[in-house]
């Protein structure tokens, strides 16, 4: 069942995954909650149910309604996001009110997804109480919104709604692991808390984290053979705003470490950053360079405190061979 793909919330689900058993979704769900705490998920899910055709379970997640559901070209799910101007006034509202009365083209119900009903102005929700109050039979639709409150109370009388929450970092970290099964655990886990359990928010940390973590990696490595201290130094305390960050960085330098020691002992596959950067280093320095960096990881796993951490690193990644320091 898709709904396991949701964090916490379990009565929320349980209720969605019976009424779901009983063919018995109401026409009209508002599902409320902060961002980052599933609604979205939850929308697409229930639109993929509305769509699907199977005979068990539903959504079966394989038949056609369901993979176009999934791709997001269904022709009869309408998602309309309230982020974006205009999306949600007065006229658009009025085009979706006729527009629920067409019969679906392909699938047995039509849905249409209304995200980010905060935005949707009492004018607007009016227009839209009409259609509320005598839905057609064949159609499901799926409002979020932070809170139900930002809404008129004649279009909360009309609607079901589910209240959701952020899970715990704990719960957020076990979700976050089926999404980047390549990322350390300690990257997930960490991402889960700086963002208070809010999954979108983590996600879109550890999605944009990749560019930057690895910019700083090679800006951090460029800056360790060079005979001045500062630059490093300015480099590794630019990476300690957060700890997922410096923890992501931290990563990415024990890949471009290994990367180097590889591409100087000769091994052609390896990129072009990491070739160019072992060129102007020889092996021996390479390798104390890696085994620096390795240990440095492992100090950044226990609960240091980040701002010492960032001078220490310098220092540790100047190390010598024999223990003292470059420079
Ligand atoms: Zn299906």
């Amino acid at each position: 069942m898709r709904l396991s793909e949701i964090a916490a919330n379990a009565e929320v689900k349980y209720e969605i995954a019976e009424a779901m058993r009983r063919r018995s979704l109401p026409h009209a769900i508002l599902i409320e909650g902060e961002k980052g705490c599933g609604k979205h998920t939850l929308a697409d899910i229930l639109a993929e149910y509305a769509v699907c055709r199977a005979e068990g379970e539903r959504p079966c997640g394989v038949c056609p309604d369901c993979v176009k559901a999934q791709k997001g070209i269904h022709p009869d799910i309408v998602t309309v996001d309230g982020s974006q101007s205009g999306a949600l006034n007065i006229e658009a509202i009025r085009n979706i009110r006729s527009g629920a009365y067409i019969k679906p083209n392909e699938a047995e119900n039509k849905v249409y997804l209304l995200l980010q009903c905060e935005k949707m102005l009492p004018p607007a929700q009016n227009a839209f109480l009409k259609v509320l109050e005598e839905p057609p039979a064949h159609v499901l639709f799926v409002l979020t919104a932070v809170s139900a409150t930002t809404l008129l109370q004649t279009i909360r009388s009309r609607v079901r709604t589910f209240s959701m929450y952020p899970p715990s970092p704990a719960e957020a970290a076990e979700v976050l692991e089926k999404m980047f099964p390549d990322k350390p655990q300690e990257v997930l886990i960490q991402a889960a808390q700086d963002s208070s359990g809010n999954i979108g928010a983590a996600i879109e940390c550890l999605n944009s984290g990749g560019e930057e973590e690895k910019k700083a990696a090679e800006a951090i490595f460029r800056a360790i053979p060079l005979a001045a201290e500062y630059p490093l130094l300015l480099q590794t305390n630019s990476i300690i705003q957060n700890r997922a960050f410096a923890l992501g960085v931290l990563e990415r330098l024990c890949e471009l470490a290994s990367d180097c020691v590889k591409a100087s002992c000769g091994v052609k596959r390896v990129s072009p950053v990491a070739a160019e950067l072992a060129g102007g280093i020889p092996l021996k320095r390479l390798i104390t360079i890696q085994r620096n960096i390795q240990q440095a990881r492992e100090v950044l796993n226990y609960n240091v405190n980040l701002n010492f951490y960032g001078t220490w690193l310098c220092a540790a990644l100047r190390r010598n061979e024999n223990g003292g320091n470059y420079g």
